[in-house]
């Protein structure tokens, strides 16, 4: 259950605002931070479809790949809002393909204490959602660039390069700007049309500033993986929702997965398997 964070959408970033929470958390400390609806979320994703302007050999079908989804479909008996990034011609989400894992991988440079277990909680908790895999790959040195590049063979191999999760700040990320505390970049790829189109990879860029925030208190980790959660929702294809009570609200406060998160995660692990690439 979460803790009764009320629901106020604020414009702004209100870390030095005083904030009466007063639910009574044992042990918690009250922080201003990350209290009454202050968690700034990102802005919507951008996503890459086709391969842009970066002209790319396509990567062979990984070995890891099946003819049929790794993990049963997903069935939500709860419903809510939920929204999708992009469409296919016939009106069907924009998704990953559920018969192959995503890869991904964290730097760890500038993660707060306990980071890394929370990117991976996150994750665990959008693969339970989606059915989808997600196979952490070894940790890397690689930083958050805009212009990321999909295919990455001699750090990676000849393959999509994996989700990215990694700190930066707005100098390098100008999308992290203002108040965001993390933008998400699905890379999104259509080698044969817009029917093609799937989620292949990606990349999570995490500001600094509010990695810096959100290390102070045990409710402020809790918001660190809730923002993970969001972007990992984006990649996976969700879009923003008007209600505050989803982790997909562009500024909840909301910790966990409300009905509609729950039921977008769900359709969202329920896309088209490729052998294209
Ligand atoms: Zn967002």
């Amino acid at each position: 259950m979460p803790d009764a964070v009320p629901l106020q959408v604020r414009t702004e970033r209100a870390e030095t605002s005083p904030v009466g929470e007063q639910q009574g958390v044992a042990g918690w400390r009250l922080v201003a931070l990350v209290a009454a609806g202050v968690l700034v979320v990102a802005l919507p994703a951008w996503s890459r479809l086709g391969v842009g302007a970066e002209v790319v050999d396509l990567p062979p079908v990984p070995a890891d790949a099946s003819a049929s989804r790794l993990l049963p479909q997903v069935v939500t008996v709860v419903s809510g809002p939920h929204a999708f990034i992009a469409s296919h011609p016939d009106g069907s989400p924009v998704l990953p393909d559920p018969c192959r894992p995503m890869h991904w991988t964290m730097n760890t440079d500038g993660m707060p204490d306990g980071g890394e277990d929370l990117v991976r909680e996150a994750v665990g908790q959008v693969s339970a959602a989606t059915g989808l895999v997600f196979v952490e790959d070894a940790p890397t040195t690689e930083t958050i660039v805009p212009d990321r590049a999909s295919v990455q063979v001699e750090r990676y191999g000849d393959r999509w390069a994996p989700l990215l999760v990694a700190v930066t700040d707005d100098a390098t990320m100008a999308a992290l700007g203002g108040d965001v505390a993390a933008v998400a970049q699905p890379t999104t790829i259509e080698p044969s049309g817009a029917g093609s189109a799937r989620v292949v990879s990606g990349q999570i860029a995490v500001d600094a500033e509010f990695v810096a925030d959100s290390v102070r208190s045990p409710k402020g980790q809790a918001s660190f993986r809730m923002v993970i959660l969001h972007e990992l929702g984006h990649v996976v294809g969700l879009d923003h929702v008007d209600d505050p009570t989803q982790v997909m609200h562009g500024r909840t406060s909301y910790l966990y997965l409300g009905s509609g998160d729950k039921e977008g995660l769900a359709l969202a692990g329920a896309g088209r398997c490729f052998t294209d690439t």
